[in-house]
């Protein structure tokens, strides 16, 4: 009886191990999406203005409340600039999503924040491609979500200085 009982345990443990460890692993992809979630909404609270939760579109310029933005890229799609903060800011969903980014007037003001120099380096770099390590991610997350509540605290908004038209 006893045997038997021992043997049906450890069966049930050997089907049962695979499955945990899959769960416990993270693909790249994962990690990705978890460094991001941090990132976009460190973005979106930096371009609030004022003493509000509240950011201009980078390209038309409407206020929104930041957790109805979305973090919009000026690059898009390149690993080397996808977590650059530089390239990455508040933007509304029609901007974003059905504009596809608003890409002239996008680099217009990005020109008008940085500097023609500063954009052109930013394209350049951009060229260079990236892949991200696991571990580069995770440092990502972590860096992100430690400036989040220093940024709350502070709620300075780098768009909001260059002025509006
Ligand atoms: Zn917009």
């Amino acid at each position: 009886m006893r045997y038997y009982w021992k043997k049906a345990k450890g069966l049930r443990r050997k089907k049962k191990c695979p499955k945990m460890r899959k769960k416990r692993q993270k693909s790249l992809m994962g990690h990705k999406k978890d460094a991001w979630r941090e990132f976009s909404r460190y973005i979106r609270l930096r371009d609030c203005f004022d003493n509000t939760e509240h950011a201009f579109c980078f390209t038309c310029r409407k206020p929104y409340h930041y957790k109805d933005m979305q973090a919009g890229h000026y690059i898009h799609d390149l690993n080397s600039t996808y977590f650059n903060p530089m390239n990455v800011h508040a933007q509304c969903v029609r901007c974003n999503y059905f504009l596809n980014g608003n890409g002239k007037v996008y680099r217009k003001h990005m020109v008008d924040t940085y500097g023609r120099k500063a954009v052109d380096k930013l394209e350049r770099s951009a060229k260079a491609g990236k892949k991200f390590t696991k571990g580069e991610l995770i440092r990502l997350k972590k860096r992100y979500k430690r400036l989040i509540p220093k940024l709350k605290d502070r709620y300075y908004g780098r768009t909001t200085q260059i002025g509006f038209d």
